[in-house]
């Protein structure tokens, strides 16, 4: 079914539940440095080394000081997919090795973030809970620049009842509380299947590199997630206190085959050539197409996002009539301003800074022109 509005969501809006913009990732991944017994501290203390290692910082050094997340992955990246070694101590297994605790302490955070915002309750927590509730659910899509679950979650907590469809032919599944194959799951019917495309992968996701099966799961279970990215030994060599859930799901198809995570990272170099993100992608374009408002919220239009942005631009020449705009971004005034320069450089006229374009975050006045 056509959907008539598409939300193209970036990380102001999930910032809304409390989870970092890009900039402020390094310090919530090193939050646990402050407390001895947080169990991701092996973690955090391991990507100080490394950081110290290839970028010249101390292996306590602040966020601050950290090179940016893009670098760090990027670096990674272009050596370990090449099989070269970044420096003496890293070879390419090392390097995986560090982008997959990379990524098991960005889930942990982005959980963590989320349930302490859902405990305060903060005016931002309150304004996206009111988008939600006005959500016409049936005529509404999403495409999502993030890995958060912070859209299914919100799905999850309406009245009525919704499936969600990520549009990509992942399948639901559970970790079951006996033995170690994951077990499909059919939700309950809801009464209406809300598209969530996720174009950079999502957190609840895992992936079995034999049959090519993708595997969603409910956004409870960030830390059998987590601790599915390291293997036993690993966390032995991290000395990591729980090694139980360590690499343990398996595909029920190849009941051998640990699954993995696919995310697309900060990375300059997106891995996007996966079935499951050439879905993702063609049903991006799909609700773009048919839409007839696009609706962007929290997200910049970044120059790093140069293959999104050509999607797109292409879609939005090619419909008669084009799209209809609303642009929601908050922050600075400066902030502001350039994300306007961007958008309105990028789409042109149809970018009206006194019409559609909403500076404050999702006041009530931004959620009705988005939802009208
Ligand atoms: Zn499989």
């Amino acid at each position: 079914m056509a959907r008539s509005h598409v939300y193209i969501v970036g990380a102001g809006f999930s910032k809304h539940a409390g989870l970092p913009l890009q900039s402020e990732f390094t310090k919530a991944l090193l939050e646990p440095r402050a407390n001895e017994c947080h169990p991701m501290r092996p973690l955090a203390d391991y990507l100080g080394k490394f950081v110290h290692d290839a970028f010249d910082h101390k292996k306590d050094a602040n966020a601050k000081f950290w090179p940016s997340l893009e670098d760090v992955f990027t670096n990674i990246d272009l050596a370990a997919n090449t099989g070269h070694h970044l420096g003496h101590e890293h070879a390419p297994s090392d390097l995986r090795k560090t982008r997959r605790v990379l990524l098991a302490r960005m889930i942990r955070m982005l959980d963590e973030r989320f349930a302490k915002a859902e405990s305060a309750k903060d005016a931002d927590w309150r304004r996206l809970d009111r988008f939600f509730q006005k959500l016409n659910t049936k005529d509404s899509g999403f495409i999502s620049i993030n890995w958060d679950t912070v859209i299914e979650r919100k799905v999850a907590g309406l009245a009525e009842t919704h499936s969600i469809d990520y549009r990509c032919g992942a399948l639901p599944a559970v970790f079951p509380s006996k033995g170690n194959v994951v077990a499909g799951h059919q939700p309950p019917d809801g009464k209406a299947t809300i598209p969530i495309v996720k174009i950079h992968g999502s957190v609840n996701w895992l992936y079995c590199d034999n049959c090519r099966q993708l595997y969603w799961f409910p956004m409870k279970d960030g830390l059998s997630i987590s601790m599915q990215l390291i293997t036993g030994n690993e966390a032995d060599s991290l000395n990591l206190h729980d090694v139980s859930g360590c690499a343990k799901w398996r595909c029920s198809n190849c009941t051998d085959v640990p699954l993995t995570t696919r995310i697309a990272t900060f990375s300059y170099l997106k891995a996007l050539d996966f079935p499951m993100f050439e879905r993702s992608w063609l049903s991006a374009e799909r609700l773009l197409r048919q839409a007839k408002k696009w609706i962007f919220i929290g997200y910049s239009l970044p120059a790093a996002d140069y293959e999104f942005k050509h999607l797109l631009k292409r879609i939005q020449l090619s419909m008669s009539p084009p799209p209809e705009f609303v642009v929601i971004t908050g922050g600075p005034k400066s902030a502001t301003e350039s994300v306007y320069r961007n958008y309105h450089g990028f789409f042109g006229r149809g970018i009206r800074k006194q019409e559609n374009f909403f500076r404050n975050g999702l006041t009530a006045k931004a959620i009705a022109a988005a939802q009208e």
